[in-house]
């Protein structure tokens, strides 16, 4: 197996890869690395966690030349916080590299520092978001003619977040024969398009499966017909999740069930297959901004639903065979997290817990105690609150813009902010709950880039 001694690294890194304490590459690095050290192009499918900012930190860090004083290294991430862990992790493998300049250019940071910053002298290595990055371009603040190696990273993210466009500019600025390296967690067809206009017979990386294997907790509670819904009710308060998935076998249940959770207090929402496309997207969006903590849905609209770290999910009713109830189980202990599924089952439904218990091989776990309910309202709402803005990509609004309408002088902390969502006519913002009345009033007394939107409180 290849270890990191047997890689033809720059001297300097393997002081770096020592003090951070590695010893074996992961399995993304141990297949892109060869790659990318003989300066190949490389498109990589590598979630978060794979070890994939060393295997382009690696392989940018070892084309550097620290006695040229030019920017030779671009990192386009999509957000400020991710910006930041990339630099850190590079400046930590490069303790072998002295005088090695890294800078970070993101967006919803003061301006002028990083202005100051360039006029200096210009760093090695820019991490930045491509809003801020286009912006230091056309201000010409910032010269990528000498960059030799540009990444992308959380490539999927990017063009969630309506980066697009800058993303092309910016890489219009960069010499032609430099090397090009994307990562993604999907790759979709937007992400093939990118790949194809930036990337020159790149060698195609994917690493499958979580390294670890996710526990998935699994139990069972008897329950009366009549007492599902306060049951359902009781156990969501118990476990007080911040993301769970109801699952409903019938598509009227789903619109009652999440009724009845919204009258004990939960921010609940129901997605079935019957809903228009936009007001599915509308309810998507709300559960991954952590604005409803409870999703209720038929196995048939949640085919697409992808959230990460998914605590619970919970059989309102058992599935009738054991393959969808594999299926939505698996749902939860993504990422190598552990999760919990709990299956209510009315004495009628025995026989189903039976096929469950046949395919799984092993007795199933049966709780005896069936919680009781919250008191109406009194159950825990989702952290986060969504405000719409009836504005997009179609009016060129970015992340950026909301972020600085609701940031800006003696406005909200970026910390109340949350994930920000741009469709082509529709900005979806997540607020913490407590500030959203605040950020709603800012929103609709100011202007964003100089236009006043229609904004409401979802
Ligand atoms: P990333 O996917 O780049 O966010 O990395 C996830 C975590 O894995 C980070 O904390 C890295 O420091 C760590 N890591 C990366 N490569 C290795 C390796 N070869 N051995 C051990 N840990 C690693």
């Amino acid at each position: 197996m290849l270890d990191f001694t047997s890689l033809p690294l720059a001297p300097g890194l393997q002081q770096g890869v020592q003090a951070l304490g590695y010893t074996q590459p992961t399995p993304i690095q141990a297949r892109s690395l060869p790659a990318i050290l003989d300066g190949r192009d490389v498109i990589a499918q590598a979630p978060t966690g794979s070890g994939k900012t060393a295997a382009f930190g690696l392989g940018l860090l070892h084309k550097l030349d620290v006695a040229t004083v030019r920017t030779q290294a671009l990192v386009l991430c999509p957000t400020r916080e991710l910006a930041d862990q990339v630099a850190q992790q590079l400046r930590k493998l490069a303790v072998g590299i002295p005088n090695l300049k890294v800078l970070t250019l993101c967006g919803g940071m003061p301006l002028e520092p990083q202005l100051r910053s360039l006029e200096a002298h210009d760093p090695h290595v820019v991490v930045g978001t491509p809003g801020r990055i286009q912006e230091l371009l056309r201000k010409k603040a910032l010269h990528l003619g000498g960059v030799r190696t540009l990444v992308l990273d959380e490539a999927d993210r990017m063009l969630d977040m309506g980066f697009e466009e800058p993303i092309r500019e910016i890489i219009g600025k960069t010499p032609k024969d430099r090397q090009s390296l994307l990562f993604s967690a999907t790759f979709t067809d937007a992400i093939r398009e990118i790949a194809r206009n930036t990337l020159r017979d790149p060698l195609e990386v994917t690493v499958d499966a979580p390294q670890e294997q996710a526990v998935i907790e699994q139990r069972f509670l008897q329950v009366d017909p009549a007492r599902k819904q306060t049951a359902l009710a009781g156990l969501l308060a118990q476990h007080r999740v911040e993301s769970g998935v109801v699952f409903c076998n019938m598509r009227k249940d789903v619109d009652e069930v999440a009724g009845s959770l919204q009258h004990f207090g939960f921010s609940a929402l129901a997605l079935h297959g019957d809903m228009e496309q936009r007001d599915r997207d509308e309810v998507l969006v709300r559960f991954a901004n952590r604005s409803c903590n409870v999703l209720v849905a038929s196995d048939v609209a949640a085919r697409g639903l992808d959230i990460e770290d998914l605590a619970l999910v919970v059989n309102y009713d058992m599935p009738s065979d054991a393959d969808t109830y594999v299926h939505r189980i698996g749902r939860t202990g993504r990422a190598g997290r552990d999760g919990l599924a709990i299956s209510l089952c009315t004495p009628r439904e025995l026989p189903r817990a039976d096929v469950i218990q046949e395919r799984l091989g092993a007795p199933l776990l049966w709780d005896r105690h069936v919680p009781a309910a919250p008191k109406a309202h009194a159950a825990p709402p989702a952290a986060m609150t969504t405000l719409r803005i009836d504005a997009g990509k179609t009016d060129k609004l970015r992340p950026g813009d909301v972020l600085g309408a609701l940031t800006g002088d003696a406005g909200l902390s970026a910390s109340a902010i949350g994930k920000i969502n741009v469709f082509p006519t529709r900005t979806y913002v997540a607020v913490a709950r407590d500030k959203a009345a605040a950020a709603l009033a800012r929103l609709n007394a100011g202007k964003i880039k100089g236009r006043s939107f229609r904004v409401r409180k979802l």
